[in-house]
């Protein structure tokens, strides 16, 4: 039928008839009613033409390279909308004051959590830390910017042996700066910020921004010492002569 077809055109099967390649095993993983109803939406207002690779495939969510009906490159991240993680998002989303009372069901509150992400990745924008622009959201599903060009951007854990001391210095500079102007300016703290979710660009540029949240946020000084021992301790390794963690947390966290 209809769906079937669309969906097909989506993942490219119409013409290469691979119904056992790679993409569309990971796909099936995530194949359920609502997500591929929500492509097909995606598919028919132009959002998205094609889904032709695998970026990632995580216990929350999987990430898929694409392109727009303009020929853009777009990163898709299809959450699981049945995920064993779903008491650490219902923990995380419980402890935001952005979010008012949480659906019961699971699918609706992997929905909230996809929302959210988007609204953050909107908000570190506004406050210039550099992350993937928001393209659109719906259901269990995001799409934004594809970071890279033919390939996807490294993770600068995927670089960090052709990398020098002078990089990692700049590295550094680039993450504890965003720390600050997230906090500071933002009001608002990652909370998952590492080598993992950095990738290296023209400029580097943060990812996965689901856990992150605002200063209000009974858990956002957890979430900042956190990020600020997991920079502070990776780039030590690196030869960095960085700032003292808990100096740098007090004099945050002290406002
Ligand atoms: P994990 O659980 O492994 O942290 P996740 O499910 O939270 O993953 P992300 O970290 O957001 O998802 O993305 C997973 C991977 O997909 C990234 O490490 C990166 O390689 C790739 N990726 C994500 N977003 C983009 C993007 N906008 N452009 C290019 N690649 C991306
Ligand atoms: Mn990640």
């Amino acid at each position: 039928e209809r769906l079937d077809r669309e969906i097909a055109e989506v993942l490219g099967l119409t013409e290469r008839r691979e119904k056992d390649s790679e993409l569309f095993k990971v796909f099936s993983e995530v194949f359920d009613k609502t997500t591929v109803e929500t492509i097909t939406y995606f598919y028919r207002r132009g959002k998205i033409e094609r889904l032709y690779g695998v970026l990632s495939t995580g216990k929350e969510a999987n990430v898929f390279a694409g392109y727009d009906s303009n020929g853009n490159k777009i990163a898709v991240k299809i959450y699981r909308t049945y995920t064993t993680e779903f008491r650490r998002i219902w923990e995380y989303l419980a402890a935001d004051p952005r979010i008012g009372s949480l659906p019961r069901d699971i699918r609706k509150l992997v929905f909230v959590w996809t929302r959210r992400e988007y609204k953050n990745l909107q908000r570190a924008l506004k406050y210039a830390v550099r992350a993937p622009e928001p393209i659109a959201f719906r259901n269990n599903i995001l799409i934004m910017e594809f970071i890279g060009d033919d390939l996807p951007a490294p993770r600068l854990k995927d670089v960090e042996k052709e990398l020098e001391k002078g990089d990692f210095e700049e590295l550094y500079d680039f993450a504890m700066r965003s720390i600050e102007k997230l906090w500071k300016r933002g009001d608002m703290v990652h909370g998952d910020l590492s080598e993992y979710n950095i990738l290296i660009w023209h400029e580097p540029v943060i990812i996965d921004w689901s856990q992150a949240t605002v200063k209000r946020n009974r858990m956002s000084l957890t979430l900042l010492y956190r990020d600020i021992r997991n920079i502070t301790n990776y780039f030590a390794r690196k030869g960095v002569d960085v700032e003292d963690p808990e100096v740098k947390f007090r004099e945050l966290a002290g406002d």
